[in-house]
């Protein structure tokens, strides 16, 4: 089936972000956490909490700064600097299990960046021990890594495989090379094919790979060429991410030549493009962003219905609570969420002194908790039933009316049902239905 041909109105009207949409729920006050109630929540957390629990590792260190980054990160050369990075990390993980217990099992354990593989052998090594010392890993673990193709080396890989990763996510962006020059990056496609062919001789689960769209230098016929290449490599995931330039946050990007950069026509029409070549190439369109072979988990799992999503992105299980260590790493533990110190002085401050390292939180009210479980059920299933009482007490039936009439949504008596059209804006839906929890995320 062909995905989205035609801009709807509300796209053609909008200046240049697709944050002009309404949101399908509206944000509720929610109390903001202070670290006493913090420690709080942890400590009681094993009362009440699922035993099921996921660990986030935010490793915020790269060799250099790509122009077109949204994440903090440091750049360094100094080993030191990671390795007293690891002190505090070992740290923080004491505090949060000494509140919550001591080898608990884990669902998923992910290390995001930065660049994780940035971290020498020695440090990866490390890390994976203070885990171990902290955490039960067990084959059942989901583990996964985000890793920069460029410092892949065959032994690293082989190190990583050791150390227990089943999942590789490679931090691509884009193939083309007038593209990568404008945002600081150099991978060429010999190189990713010789990456790609060691991580598959070491037996990875699953290799992934990411595409950004609305980078500076794209137009269609440059993304539908590395949305080609991408498919042959053949990895069993693609995540797609369109790029917002946000230079009031990110200074770096104001580097950026916004003449460079695609309309936002352009880039509907680049994700439309890219999104029917993995559709005709076999893969599933997954949820939100995310694009699996037929036979990964992900695709199965959506087929069953037992699709879910986290921080972390999409998982086949039920990943539970979500800690994350880290400067700027979110938790989603019960009712709070948590984001750690952004800085990461800030971070590292907090911990020496023996406090949890706590930027911001907020305690989810259960109606709260309601609309983020149905925007969740959305993005997984791209349909909702039982959501009449949320739309109602909060008087937002005129917004869904509004999206039923652009397009976007399908209404029943029993369900909301999520339409083509509605797929592609999905991302803006999300987005806008939560702003407490974005908040959390954009600081
Ligand atoms: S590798 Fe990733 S985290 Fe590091 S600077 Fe580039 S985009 Fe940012």
């Amino acid at each position: 089936m062909s995905p989205l041909v035609k801009l709807p109105d509300y796209l053609a009207r909008s200046s240049g972000d697709l944050d002009q949409l309404p949101p399908l729920f509206g944000s509720v006050h929610a109390p903001g956490l202070t670290a006493g109630e913090y420690a709080d929540v942890l400590s009681s957390w094993s009362a009440t909490g699922s035993r099921n629990i996921a660990i986030h590792i935010r490793l915020p260190f790269c060799p250099s700064r790509c122009l077109s980054c949204d994440h903090h990160t440091t750049v360094t050369h100094n080993g030191d600097t990671i390795d007293d990075y690891l002190n505090c990390l070992e740290q923080e993980i004491e505090m949060v299990t000494d509140r919550i217990g001591r080898h608990l099992p884990l669902t998923q354990l992910h290390l995001g960046g930065g660049t994780p593989n940035y971290l020498s052998d020695t440090q990866l090594s490390r890390l994976m021990d203070i885990v171990d010392k902290h955490f039960g890993v067990s084959s059942e673990t989901e583990t996964s890594l985000e890793a920069s193709p460029k410092r892949c080396s065959p032994s690293q890989l082989a190190l990583l495989k050791g150390l227990g990763f089943k999942i590789i996510n490679f931090q691509v962006r884009d193939i083309d090379s007038a593209v990568q020059l404008a945002v600081g990056r150099s991978h060429s496609l010999p190189m990713l094919q010789d990456v790609l062919g060691s991580a598959r001789s070491e037996g990875f689960d699953t290799i992934g790979m990411d595409l950004v769209y609305g980078l500076p230098n794209q137009t269609l016929g440059s993304i539908q060429e590395t949305v080609g290449r991408m498919v042959e490599l053949a990895p069993e995931r693609i995540v797609c991410h369109a790029f917002s330039r946000r230079p009031d946050i990110f200074k770096h990007q104001r580097a950026i030549d916004t003449s460079s950069l695609p309309s936002l026509a352009d880039k509907v029409a680049m994700f439309n493009s890219a999104c029917e070549a993995m559709l005709e190439n076999d893969y599933d369109w997954v949820g939100l962003d995310c694009f699996a072979h037929r036979d990964d988990p992900l695709s199965i799992a959506r087929l069953d219905g037992k699709l879910h999503r986290n921080w972390v992105g999409y998982t086949a299980q039920h990943a539970g609570d979500l800690f994350g260590f880290g400067a700027d790493a979110i938790s989603q533990i019960g009712s709070a969420n948590v984001q750690n110190q952004v800085q990461l002085d800030d971070w590292r401050q907090s911990i020496q002194s023996g406090n949890l390292p706590l930027q911001s939180g907020m305690l989810v009210s259960e109606s709260e908790r309601r609309r983020r479980q149905a925007m969740n059920d959305l993005m997984c299933n791209l349909q909702l039933s039982d959501y009449r009482d949320l739309l109602e007490t909060n008087g937002e039936t005129n917004t869904l009316a509004e999206l039923e009439r652009d397009g976007l949504v399908q209404v029943t008596p029993e369900k909301i049902e999520v339409t083509e059209y509605g797929r592609f804006a999905l991302h803006q839906l999300w987005g806008d239905a939560s702003p407490h929890f974005r908040g959390l995320a954009v600081l």
